[in-house]
């Protein structure tokens, strides 16, 4: 009997209509929570004059404010240790994480029972439309102690009944081990491990990475998987089928995924979450439509500890599409990179993993790395953007390569770029998320 393509059929192929209909109900209870439990959200709709009846139907959720990161840290801050914006009982607690962030202090984000349920159901349903299966044997080659999608992939692939072998991070000789003595068919890490990991294997075994036999990446935590070039070239590496999944250490583990049909990340959290694309300059809610693209934004449906009203992610999004073969009825997206990280050339916005894109696609005469030197703090730069990028091995008219580099970067980011090509194997790999800008200032 062949597999069931869905974890959850009534709700991954219910119609648009029908889920918004499920959100609208869930989005009121989670709104009478809010004002009855939430110290946080009773000051910021006191402030906003906004009461219970303002919300009635599902598009009335504009008319409430925005939560950033920012008021969580200093929440955090001020009430010590998991904020004012804690809304159950600390004794409910039953797991705290952390997200890392990139501005310094860690925050910590806490699970009441229910919440966890929440998580591993979500996350679960994200691994499966991703292909994973009871039968897989997933090697976990990613963080697994605060990190948040660490001890959830442990509860998701176990629920799915697959097998979860816990190796984390910076261990490539037991990971290797694990996937030989398993005959490990599927491994979950992050794209640039994935790249670190076959290079790492060619070194130390002498051995093609495909020859390990696994069948299915599961990558996440930074784009790239999704990104055309670098998937063909690990796809090739590995010879197995590449996915990405997305997700945000406030809100939940891994919200979006792509099936197999590989094509954008589907929406898994109908029940959960419910995302909102913006304008990130003005906040005005876009269409979520092919073709559109801004920041993501979560409010979640059903949490206890930490609930969010409108959390902005600072993810820059692509619509991608709003259906698909597979029969999964959720929009797909690609995340293009995040705000933070974006760089601005003479008023054009680039993010480095779309330089990385274009590079990448000159495999195989180059090895698809990269790293954008930066004379001055971002997000400026002066034109032209330094890039420095391995070419492979044996590639004979260097001078040709680098031009024609330029002149695609010209032609497909409108950004003058000066590409200065270093032998394979000069650029520095990372085990963890990957670096795609280097400071010289
Ligand atoms: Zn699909």
């Amino acid at each position: 009997m062949p597999l069931a393509p869905y974890l959850d059929r009534r709700i991954e192929t219910a119609s648009p209509r029908s889920v918004q209909k499920l959100q609208e109900v869930q989005l009121g209870k989670q709104l009478n929570y809010l004002f009855a439990r939430s110290v946080f959200y009773q000051e910021k709709f006191r402030t906003a004059r906004l009461q219970r009846k303002h919300f009635r139907k599902l598009k009335d959720i504009e008319r409430f404010p925005f939560t950033t990161k920012e008021e969580l840290r200093e929440s955090q801050a001020a009430h010590p240790p998991l904020g004012k914006h804690i809304a159950a009982d600390i004794d409910d607690v039953i797991r705290v994480h952390s997200s890392t962030g990139t501005t310094g202090k860690p925050s910590l984000v806490g699970l009441t029972r229910r919440d966890s349920r929440m998580w591993t159901r979500l996350t679960a349903r994200s691994f499966y439309t991703q292909g994973a299966r009871k039968p897989d044997i997933v090697i976990h080659a990613a963080g697994l102690t605060l990190f948040v999608a660490g001890l959830s992939s442990k509860d998701a692939i176990e629920h799915i009944g697959a097998m979860f072998v816990p190796v984390g991070t910076g261990a490539s000789e037991k990971a290797l081990m694990a996937i030989q003595m398993l005959k490990a068919t599927a491994m979950h890490c992050t794209p640039s491990y994935a790249a670190y990991f076959a290079d790492w294997v060619r070194r130390e075994t002498k051995m093609e990475p495909r020859e390990l036999g696994l069948k299915k990446l599961f990558c996440g935590a930074e784009p790239g998987a999704g990104i055309p070039a670098v998937r063909a070239k690990l796809q090739e590496d590995w010879g197995a089928r590449v996915t990405e999944g997305l997700g945000n250490a406030d809100m939940a583990p891994i919200i979006f995924s792509e099936c197999p049909e590989q094509s954008g990340m589907h929406f898994n959290g109908q029940e959960f979450v419910l995302p909102e694309i913006i304008d990130p300059d003005n906040g005005n809610v876009l269409p979520i439509e092919t073709g559109v693209s801004g920041e993501l934004v979560y409010t979640s449906l059903q949490r206890e500890c930490v609930p969010l009203l409108r959390f902005r992610t600072r993810d820059r999004v692509e619509v991608l599409g709003t259906s698909c073969p597979c029969g999964r009825t959720s929009f797909k997206l690609r995340c293009i990179g995040r705000t933070d990280d974006m760089l601005i050339v003479l008023g054009v916005n680039v993010f480095p993993s779309a330089v990385k894109d274009v590079v990448s696609s000159f495999h195989p005469r180059t090895t698809g790395e990269i790293q954008i030197v930066l004379d001055q703090p971002p997000p400026k730069v002066t034109p032209p953007m330094k890039i420095t990028a391995e070419h492979a091995g044996g590639v004979s008219n260097l001078d040709g390569l680098k031009h024609e580099i330029e002149q695609k970067i010209k032609s497909t980011l409108t950004v003058a770029a000066t590409v200065t090509l270093v032998p394979p194997g000069t650029l520095p790999r990372y085990e963890m998320k990957g670096q795609l800008v280097k400071k010289a200032y």
